[in-house]
């Protein structure tokens, strides 16, 4: 499918003049800085950070760039992968006049970012076993489908989805093909970065917030072609992405072994709580995980997920999600945090059922 993005831009996105900040004007270190109306003594904190940060985040990019193994004009950095997607609305949706595919059952944050740009979404629903129904999906598309949302590994089911399916979908969608790979420290199979050079229309997104641990921060990443970087960059708020958050993140990337080895922690954590949730008289089904959680499929699950609030232990009730009836998502914890969890589903189970 060719691809043209300037046609598939909103058209006042198209021809928009952002606004220039004044680090945009003059992005030296040296210098008498009586450009951008910052307190010239300092801060009230022991670290200073009276000075606006980095608009681009060149030295985070650069880094970022280097391990992902591509050029950082492909980078774009948000406030979480959240505002990736709300600006991929914002730059392609008409409200009230384009839609969106999504598969369903999915992440939440796809239909909200629709919903606050007035977009409809058409539901496309995944299989039994939560994978692609590619026939259906090229059939459900048309002339104003902007963005094909795919999650994979799929929030909330937990399994990566056909790699090849989903390379057909890049090559057929007419649109933005979206992957989310928020999970993909967790998973066996080749990120979908490796394929940007092929694909024009396809962004990748990836995160901070689970295997590298710093959800708090605030930092998801797109990789996606120039063009599309470059839409991105222009209608950001400037300095989206805090001093606090490059420095420390940049610092971060230094320590990839820790991030490795709490991913294997996890991993072997995934296979213990599978092993004892398949042994527990009551569980029907543990799905398969390519992610750092489990959807469980129990009889009652809403009692259950409230019963074991009390008892102090939260998780994920997925139960009046399409596909997911009577399934919970427990988030991979602690070994300890892991044997509460078995120990008090184990409890309420052999009371309940
Ligand atoms: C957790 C998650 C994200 C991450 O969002 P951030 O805004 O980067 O914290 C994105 N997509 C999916 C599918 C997720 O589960």
């Amino acid at each position: 499918m060719s691809f043209d993005l300037s046609a598939l831009l909103r058209p006042h996105i198209r021809n928009l003049k952002p606004y220039t900040s004044a680090r945009d004007e003059y992005s030296g270190t040296e210098g008498v800085f009586l450009d951008a109306n910052e307190n010239p003594y300092g801060s009230i904190t022991d670290e200073d950070f009276n000075r606006y940060p980095d608009p681009y985040q060149q030295g985070l990019k650069d880094r970022i760039a280097k391990i992902r193994d591509l050029d950082s004009s492909r980078i774009f950095l948000g406030n979480g992968s959240d505002e990736a997607i709300d600006l991929l609305f914002r730059a392609f949706c008409n409200p009230g006049v384009d839609n969106v595919i999504l598969l369903p059952p999915t992440y939440g944050m796809y239909g909200v970012s629709a919903s606050i740009n007035a977009t409809e979404t058409i539901s496309v629903p995944l299989t039994e076993d939560f994978q692609l129904q590619s026939e259906k999906i090229l059939e459900a598309f048309n002339e104003k489908s902007k963005i094909l949302f795919i999650c994979s590994p799929n929030n909330p089911s937990g399994n990566s989805l056909n790699h090849d399916e989903i390379e057909k979908l890049i090559k057929e969608f007419p649109g933005i093909v979206v992957i989310d790979e928020a999970y993909v420290d967790f998973m066996s199979e080749e990120s979908f970065v490796k394929k940007l050079d092929e694909f024009q229309n396809l962004v990748v997104l990836q995160t901070f917030s689970k295997a590298w641990g710093l959800a708090s921060l605030r930092l998801g990443m797109a990789f996606a072609s120039e063009e599309v970087i470059r839409v991105l960059n222009k209608i950001k708020p400037p300095y989206n992405i805090s001093g606090l958050t490059q420095t420390t993140v940049l610092d971060a990337l230094g320590n990839i072994d820790q991030m490795k080895k709490m991913v294997a922690n996890i991993l072997e954590q995934r296979n213990h709580l599978r092993s004892e949730l398949e042994s527990i008289d009551g569980v029907i089904k543990v799905f398969p995980s390519d992610a750092n959680f489990l959807l469980v499929k129990i009889a009652n699950a809403s009692k259950a997920y409230q019963d074991l609030i009390e008892r102090k232990v939260i998780l994920r009730n997925r139960s009046n999600v399409m596909l997911c009836e009577d399934c919970l998502r427990v988030t991979i914890g602690t070994a300890q945090e892991n044997e509460i969890f078995l120990s008090e589903l184990k409890n309420w189970l052999s009371k309940n059922s």
